[in-house]
Formats: C-alpha cells, structure tokens, sequence
C-alpha cells in the first residue's frame, strides 16, 4: 500500500480559535442546561442534538426547525466546527490519515482504515503521552495536553463528513468501528474519553455501539473497571512482556500496576466471553521478548480470559535501540499462540510501506504513527 497518492496540505488560516464555545462537547443533559440557560424552551435540545449528531450539519441557519430567532442565538455563542486539517493523505486502497490541527495549533492524527464490509477510524485521546514506553516513538515525546471531548468528537465527525457517511443521509455504512489507538493514554484522559464515547454512542445520534469501539491501555488499572462498567467497550491491552522485569522496562506504568494486578483487572473485565475477548497487542521485539519461552509464558498468563493476541512486529524509528523479530521468529511465536486455541493475527507487511512513504513527508512523529497504524489494522481484523 502506497499512501502518497494523494496529499493536501491546507492553509493557516482554517485554525483560527474562536470566542463561541463548542456544543461537541455536551453530552445530551449538559446540552439542555446550555439551550435553557440561553432562554430557549428545553425540546429545543432535541432537535439541535439531532442537526448535530445525526445530519452533521455545521451551520445553525441549516437547522431549519428551529425557528431563525433560535438560530441566531445559537450561532452567537456556539458553533459545531470540526478540527482543521493541515495534511490530508489518501492511499490507493482508500486508507485516509489526517493531521489535524487544533485551536492551540497543536496537531494530532486521525487515520481511517477501510477493509471488506467495515470501515476503522483510529483517533487521538492525547496530545503526546507521559508515559515512556521504550519501544514507542510517543515516549520520547512529552505531554502536550489532553484532547477536550469536542476534539476527540471531532475526529469521528470530519471523518464522517469527508466519508459522506451521517446516519440522517447515508447510503451504507463506510465507518462502522473505532479505535482508540492513536497518539496518547486514553484511560489517562478518562473524563474525555468517556464522556466523547457516550456522545458517540447515543442512538439519537451517531450510533456507534460499544461492541465497535476499542480502547487500547498501556495498564491503567484503576481505570479499567470503570472503563467496562460505565461504557462497555471493547479492550486492548499494551502487554509486550510476560514477567514484570521486562515489563517494568518496556511499559513502565508495570512498576506501578504490575502484571498480577492488571491481568485480575482484565479477568474481571465485564462482558467477556467466547464472542467478546480481550485483545492483548505484543510488539515482537529481536532478542527482547521474543523467545518461545516467552510464547509460552504469554499463554500461562492469560489461561481462562477469553482473549485475541495480536503480535506486531515492532516498527524502528531513529534513535530506538531495539529492531523487529524476524519473519521465522515470529512465526514460531505465533505458532505456539495459535496451538494453545488463540488467535494470533500477524500485521500484514503492508505496513512497511507506508512507513516508508510517511518517512518522506514528514519525519519521525509520523514513523511513529504508521507503526501504530499497523497495530490498528490488526485490532480492526479482529473487531466484530
Ligand atoms: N497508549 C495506548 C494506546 C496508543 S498506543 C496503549 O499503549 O495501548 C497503541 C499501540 O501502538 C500499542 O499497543 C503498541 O502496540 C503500538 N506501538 C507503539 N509503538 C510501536 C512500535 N514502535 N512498533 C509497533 N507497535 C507500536
Ligand atoms: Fe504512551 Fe501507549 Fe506509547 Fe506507551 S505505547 S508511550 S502508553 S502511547
């Protein structure tokens, strides 16, 4: 896959910020109290929430129920804008990846993954990560911010728009799953996160079910339980080692939340069964973790969860001292995965390639994320 087919680049101007406040970022209760503090009556909610949520329509004066007084209103103090795009790239099997650039003027990177009868969106919870992960580009980066619940609503809404695919108008459907699985820690940006995928989730609005969503966690355990129990998504888990040693240096948050604690944080996960397993995502590293010892012991540890095992071979980028598994390495790994009753996708080598063409355009930020476009595609094979 060649992803330099095409690639816009978009002016300064489209970032400026702006005074009005955004109503992306109200779940339907808070969306009320905003329509009532504004004086008008509370059904006026409804019908906003539906032009919003369910048209996609960015304009208060499309909004043709409300009544112009209503509307101008409205556009006086809010707005419904999406993200601005700085770089926007399509490959020749329709993946798309946007760099968006926020109010702030900080970027982030959407990434849209279509394949067979779904269509993927990847999206960014964080600007950067405070974790230090030694195998992941965004390590080495620090923290920017957190994404705001209009930003990360706001990735799926301009995907959406570019896709043509609203559930007022839509034909089929081109986005059908999301992935948390861009830049940052989503359980670290919690109160976002959730409040972003209850919005997305609602069935007056866009409509994603929980069983199509995925979030990914390096092991914040104190948030997973409530990350089950309050939205029910799906879950993906950083594990990358089997003994706490290694763990502790590949995926330091281990030091604090160790490989007992967040294995009995999954196994307790609600929902699991047969049709519904944890993904456990495990970067094949020369040398590191690699072993079939390792192979094994992956296996002891996840006895009885109904789990999927993605392996991916781990992506270099400049400066990083560690270098992917070989081809029969990680063949034997999988293998022995595969006989203990898992399934153990490996990540296609397509992603070599867009490596090399993001390499071109940008340089290490984007490295980095085509090393974790691959991880998306193998969560998305594996989604229902
Ligand atoms: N912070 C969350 C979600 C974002 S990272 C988490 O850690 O789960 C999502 C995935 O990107 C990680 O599981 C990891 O497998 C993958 N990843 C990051 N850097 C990588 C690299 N250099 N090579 C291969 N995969 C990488
Ligand atoms: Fe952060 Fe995830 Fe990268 Fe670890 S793997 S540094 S948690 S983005």
């Amino acid at each position: 896959m060649s992803l330099s087919s095409e690639s816009v680049e978009y002016s300064e101007a489209e970032s400026a910020p702006s005074a009005r406040r955004s109503l992306l970022n109200f779940e339907p209760n808070a969306l009320e109290s905003e329509v009532i503090a504004i004086g008008l009556p509370r059904f006026r909610a409804c019908q906003l929430w539906r032009w919003i949520w369910r048209h996609g329509v960015t304009d208060f004066a499309d909004m043709t129920d409300l009544g112009k007084s209503a509307q101008a209103l409205l556009a006086e103090r809010f707005h419904v804008d999406r993200p601005a795009v700085s770089r926007r790239q399509v490959s020749s099997d329709g993946t798309i990846k946007w760099l968006i650039r926020l109010g702030d003027g900080q970027e982030a990177e959407t990434v849209y993954i279509p394949d067979n009868n779904r269509g993927t969106l990847c999206i960014s919870s964080q600007i950067g990560c405070t974790l230090t992960c030694s195998f992941c580009h965004t390590g080495t980066q620090r923290l920017v911010r957190n994404l705001t619940v209009d930003e990360i609503c706001g990735q799926i809404l301009l995907a959406m728009d570019e896709l043509g695919d609203w559930p007022a108008t839509r034909l089929g459907r081109r986005l059908t799953n999301i992935v948390l699985m861009g830049m940052g820690e989503p359980l670290y940006n919690y109160e976002s996160v959730a409040s972003a995928m209850r919005i997305i989730m609602s069935n007056e609005g866009v409509g994603v079910s929980k069983r199509r969503i995925t979030l990914s966690t390096s092991g914040v355990v104190p948030e997973i339980a409530r990350c089950g129990d309050e939205l029910g998504v799906n879950l993906a888990i950083s594990l990358h080692a089997v003994n706490d040693d290694l763990r502790d240096k590949l995926v330091p948050i281990n030091r604090k939340y160790n490989l007992k604690t967040l294995v009995d944080a999954v196994r307790a996960y609600p929902g699991l069964s047969n049709a519904r397993r944890v993904t456990w995502e495990y970067v094949m590293i020369d040398g590191v973790n690699d072993s079939e010892a390792d192979a094994r012991a992956l296996v002891h540890l996840i006895r009885g969860i109904p789990s999927k095992i993605n392996l991916i071979p781990f992506n270099p980028w400049p400066g990083t001292a560690y270098e992917c598994s070989d081809e029969q390495t990680i063949d034997k790994f999988a293998r022995i995965v595969m006989k203990a009753g898992y399934a153990s996708p490996v990540r296609k080598p397509r992603g070599r390639d867009i490596l090399a063409a993001c390499g071109q355009l940008k340089s290490d930020s984007v490295r980095l994320r085509a090393s974790k476009l691959e991880a998306v595609q193998d969560a998305a094979a594996s989604q229902s």
